[in-house]
């Protein structure tokens, strides 16, 4: 069984006792574009009282904002079905910004009113392959344009991440957005920051995931959001050189990059400061930040391969963000029509290396200084780099001449 037919199984049980139920939201939108929807959920004139009962495993997570998870058996050692009943709701008020205060169940029609844009405002009875659409979704789709539900200003008010939503979604399913609602983004674009940096990053995690991410980013930077999220942009003219050369290397990246890898794009004319700034503001984790700062700090030694010590070339090369940092030169590279000499250089030299030559067991370790009598140290770290350099470098290649080397710059030292 998969998801959808799990999901039809549960509109059919609540329909049996009684209740409405429907996919709901984007589950509908994807369902009429033909797309593999990423969930299917389910809508409901029930209570969470009143779901519950009718199944063997539910979470009960939601429910006070009206959300049953229904958990299926599990199958072999596949993770178990899941779909989440959702009770017809409108929110109440919102006095943060950001999540309703109150949910009040209501009718379906009412639930369509409280989505966020008509496409993701729609109903389908997968059982009778019925659309209830209260919004006009369909016919935003058909045209393509993403239009907000109700008015605009009033919606992106009472929350602020559907402006970015909005972006998102344009360039998902690339939409235009109908005048008002892109009115009200401009409008409202300086208060994305009262969002939490957690859910902004979320969604900047989506929008960088997509292959039409260029033209995501230049929404951003047309409605002035961009702005609002990286200062750093607040100078950036549509029009001018340096957004131009970073968008058209953004459109030359692999249809699937990283985060970081997107990022080193985005900001590959910035400096370090504003990149550690950057990923601290946007709470990446530890493995995001050091990749982005790494392909950021090494993009410049890729471009001057020719003059890099062999050391540098080969620590480059094994390094695991090698792959992605010639990703990002190569598109910096094709949109600007300059040569991609020093990535072809680095790939030769990795491609016919031996590894045991690129990245060669070390010859000293620490335990063996301290086994020589060294106390850890400052002088200690300096040392081991020392030999290592030397050994990359190919001027030595045994412990013995590992240990030579250590006295000459211990007696140089003193
Ligand atoms: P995806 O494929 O990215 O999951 P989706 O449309 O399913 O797209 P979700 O974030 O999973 O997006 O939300 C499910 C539905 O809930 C949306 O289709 C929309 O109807 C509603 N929704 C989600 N977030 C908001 C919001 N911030 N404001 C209003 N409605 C929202
Ligand atoms: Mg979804």
């Amino acid at each position: 069984m998969t998801e959808r037919d799990f999901s039809i199984q549960i509109i059919r049980r609540l329909r049996d006792a009684g209740f409405e139920a429907y996919w709901a939201g984007g589950c509908v939108r994807d369902h009429l574009l033909g797309r593999a929807p990423a969930d299917y959920d389910v809508a409901t004139s029930a209570e969470p009282a009143q779901v519950t009962p009718l199944f063997r495993h539910t979470l009960q997570i939601g429910a006070a904002f009206g959300v049953v998870q229904v958990v299926g058996p599990r199958i072999g050692d596949q993770p178990p079905l899941s779909c989440e009943v959702a009770t017809f709701r409108t929110d109440g008020s919102y006095t943060d910004g950001r999540r309703p205060d109150s949910v009040r169940y209501c009718s379906a029609e009412e639930d369509a009113q409280r989505r966020d844009f008509t496409i993701n405002g729609m109903f389908y009875d997968p059982i009778d392959g019925r659309l209830i659409d209260y919004v006009g979704g369909e016919a935003d789709l058909q045209a393509k344009v993403l239009r907000a539900i109700g008015n605009p200003t009033a919606r992106f008010t009472e929350d602020k991440l559907r402006l970015l939503r909005g972006i998102r979604m344009a360039m998902r399913f690339d939409l235009a957005i109908e005048t008002e609602t892109a009115a009200a983004i401009q409008q409202m674009a300086s208060q994305i920051g009262v969002v939490s940096a957690e859910r902004i990053s979320d969604e900047l995690h989506k929008i960088a995931d997509h292959p039409r991410r260029a033209a995501g980013f230049q929404s951003l930077l047309e409605f002035g959001l961009l702005a609002t999220i990286f200062p750093e942009f607040a100078e950036s003219a549509t029009d001018s050189d340096a957004w131009t050369e970073v968008i058209q290397s953004l459109q030359c990246l692999p249809r699937h990059a990283s985060f970081p890898l997107v990022m080193a794009s985005l900001f590959q004319l910035r400096t370090d400061a504003e990149v550690r700034r950057t990923a601290q503001r946007l709470r990446l984790s530890n493995e995001e930040r050091d990749r982005w700062s790494w392909l950021h700090a090494h993009r410049s030694k890729l471009l001057d391969w020719q003059q890099l010590p062999l050391h540098q070339q080969k620590r480059l090369v094994v390094h695991p963000g090698f792959p992605e940092l010639a990703q990002l030169v190569e598109s910096h590279a094709a949109a600007t029509g300059t040569s991609t000499d020093p990535v072809t250089a680095a790939q030769a030299m990795l491609a016919t290396t031996p590894r045991e030559r690129l990245d060669p067991p070390v010859l000293l370790t620490g335990d063996d200084l301290t086994a020589f009598g060294l106390k850890p140290g400052p002088m200690f770290k300096r040392l081991l780099d020392a030999i290592r350099v030397a050994q990359l470098d190919e001027e030595i290649s045994t412990p013995e001449a590992a240990w030579d080397r250590i006295h000459t710059l211990l007696q140089s030292h003193s």
